[in-house]
């Protein structure tokens, strides 16, 4: 396997792997990963649907990637996808997967139109004082010792960030500043994750850090991901005869290993309550998914809190029994020994009548029916004691609502604090008090809230025990490699996998783990698309750079006529023109900002 840039091999086709045809594959875990996995065998490795079984243990596709009503709580969506336009592997598999929406569009297509009609922008990102836009008007407020936090932890190497957590490598300046707030709000960061993570995230998402004040950085689907993407990567598999063998919970997987080579021999799995299995050759190929953010989530409901589970964990049960056989296959403990460390909780609201949506108008500046960007992604009570954001995403969000209800997702980094109405703990209260919490920051007059709560909404929470378990600070080997060295027929996928550069808890992780996994198994005789190179890009670095000191030039030291001297000199070079125009160096005489009509990124 290789990885490779633009439209060459994006747009080649390979030709069929020798042995295809001899090969079966059977994806353990049912997500976005394996059903990538399996799309990208069919694909480019040109294996016939029918060898590929899928085994879940749960009764449907999607894993983590979901939306659902239950009949009796209501609609459920324990996230939102915030997604953007350098996710190279997401778009490659959804340009070939058909819209359900669309005729003869892909899930790419449709997405992409969508998007460009009724691109996302936040009118109103932070909230303080019972709804009253807390105006952070765009700005970072990073002090120049916050700056140089940032730029230290960027030139740090992998191995100076291991272990680390974000505290100790940032100060109080930093973690007081705005952008801490949008960062840690809009990717779920706490003080004591990985500052490797972190590291990485600067990285990853250099192109989008002017964007993140108003989330202008964003894209989102036309209904919730489970019907927006999933169904459609389903009907794919499903008309390529990929068999899915739901609640078969996978208990165990057998290797040979033997003089550096690896061979995966025997899938266990329980399937209603009855224990089976399969015997794998070196020609079956087996690629599971370790670990998961939403194990074990346990819903409540209007009147019922959440409920934590600590108990047995499949996914990471399968993992820990793996990875006591080889020392190349992980160390899962890492991540899912720390529970009140890894889990938060989010709920869905439901609201049933237009009481509540004049209050989300109020602050988002749109409205909320018209079935266009709402609030353009979180709005973030930034004096909440559970530091709750929201979100109305496009609605109806579910094709299943009702014209007069409105899906609203809330969630809370710190679970454990009593909030600011309820004054109970996030994790303790029912999907009616939560509400009130929520309705209590959105400004609704406190005599309103217990009756709006009641009347006219209704809310379920999630508690998700392991839902930022890859963000716990962690060093080389603690994630497998996708395909282990001297491996034949086996490969990792999702989340926990290590794959180079890119960063987890994005769709992007898992289905570049996918495709890297079916590439190297079958030797597809094409480039994985590389991750974006924005942080190799000396424009973007430019431009984030003055981003983040909010527009201020850099001060040149020295008297006046010399500053002068100095500045036309270095506008005089290509270097200099590009630190004028991206507004690092004072205006001067001349030496003015021009538009940058020759770079991709003006
Ligand atoms: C709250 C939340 C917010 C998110 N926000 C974003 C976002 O803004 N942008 C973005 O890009 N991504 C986001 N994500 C991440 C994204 O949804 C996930 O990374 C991705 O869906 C994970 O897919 P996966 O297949 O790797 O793992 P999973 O979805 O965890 O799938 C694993 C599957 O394996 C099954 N399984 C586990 N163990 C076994 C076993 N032993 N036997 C059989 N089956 C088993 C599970 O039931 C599950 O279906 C978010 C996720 C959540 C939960």
């Amino acid at each position: 396997m290789y990885r490779s840039n633009g439209n060459y091999e994006a747009f080649a086709r390979p030709r069929k792997p020798e042995g295809a045809d001899d090969k079966t594959v059977w994806l353990v875990g049912g997500g976005l990963a394996a059903m990538a996995a399996a799309i990208f065998m069919i694909r480019d490795g040109q294996v016939a649907g029918e060898r590929i079984t899928i085994l879940e243990e749960l009764g449907l596709p999607g894993g983590a990637l979901d939306g659902i009503k239950y009949p009796e709580k209501g609609f459920v969506i324990r996230g939102g996808r915030e997604l953007e336009d350098h996710m190279e592997c997401l778009w490659d598999m959804f340009r070939s997967i058909p819209s359900l929406e669309i005729e003869g569009a892909s899930v790419l297509d449709e997405f992409y139109w969508l998007n460009k009609d009724d691109p996302n922008v936040s009118l109103c990102r932070v909230t303080e004082k019972q709804g009253q836009d807390a105006h952070t008007n765009k700005l970072f407020t990073l002090s120049e010792k916050a700056q140089k936090e940032i730029v230290a932890v960027i030139l740090a190497t992998r191995e100076e960030m291991e272990g680390k957590r974000i505290d100790e490598v940032f100060g109080d300046d930093f973690l007081g500043s705005n952008f801490w707030l949008y960062w840690r709000t809009m990717f779920a960061f706490e003080e004591w994750h990985s500052a490797l993570e972190m590291k990485l995230y600067l990285h990853r998402f250099m192109h989008h850090i002017g964007g993140l004040p108003d989330l202008s950085a964003l894209k989102f689907t036309k209904y919730n991901q489970y019907e927006s993407l999933v169904l459609p990567m389903r009907k794919f598999l499903d008309d390529h005869g990929v068999q899915f063998r739901f609640h078969h919970t996978v208990t165990d997987i057998q290797f040979d290993i033997e003089d550096g080579r690896i061979q995966a021999t025997r899938i266990d799995w329980i399937a209603d309550g009855e224990p089976g299995g399969v015997d794998l050759g070196p020609d079956d190929l087996c690629l599971a998914t370790i670990g998961s953010l939403t194990e074990n989530s346990g819903n409540g409901d209007q009147h019922t809190a959440p409920e934590l589970k600590t108990g047995p964990a499949p996914a990471w049960d399968l993992w820990k029994r793996i990875a006591e056989k080889s020392p190349a296959f992980g160390r899962p403990e890492v991540f899912c020994s720390d529970i009140d460390k890894t889990k938060w909780e989010s709920a869905t609201v439901t609201t049933v009548d237009e009481r509540i949506p004049k209050y989300i108008e109020k602050i988002c500046k749109r409205d909320p029916f018209s079935g266009k960007v709402v609030t353009g992604g979180i709005v973030t009570a930034k004096d909440s004691a559970w530091l709750m954001s929201w979100t109305v995403n496009r609605q109806p969000h579910f094709k299943a609502q009702k014209p007069n209800e409105i899906v609203v997702w809330v969630y809370g980094l710190f679970v454990e604090t009593p909030g600011d109405y309820v004054k109970k703990p996030m994790q303790e209260c029912t999907g009616e008090e939560i509400a009130q919490e929520w309705l209590y920051h959105l400004g609704v007059p406190v005599e309103d809230i217990a009756e709006l709560a009641a009347s006219a909404a209704k809310t379920v929470p999630v508690m998700m025990p392991y839902v930022t378990s890859f963000f716990m600070p962690r060093r080389a080997g603690d994630r497998p490699q996708v395909v282990p060295e001297g491996s034949v027929n086996f490969a990792f996928l999702g989340q926990f996998a290590e794959t180079t550069r890119d960063t987890i808890f994005t769709t992007e992780y898992s289905v570049r783990t996918a495709m890297e996994a079916t590439y190297q198994l079958l030797d597809v005789e094409r480039g994985v698309p590389e991750v974006f190179n924005s942080t190799y890009d000396i424009r973007y670095l430019l431009k984030a750079t003055a981003r983040l000191r909010d527009g201020e030039a850099v001060h040149i030291p020295g008297p006046n006529f010399l500053q002068g001297r100095l500045l036309d000199k270095l506008d005089n070079t290509q270097m200099g023109e590009l630190l004028t125009d991206f507004g690092l160096i004072p205006a001067h005489g001349a030496t003015v900002p021009r538009p940058r009509d020759d770079d991709a990124i003006a």
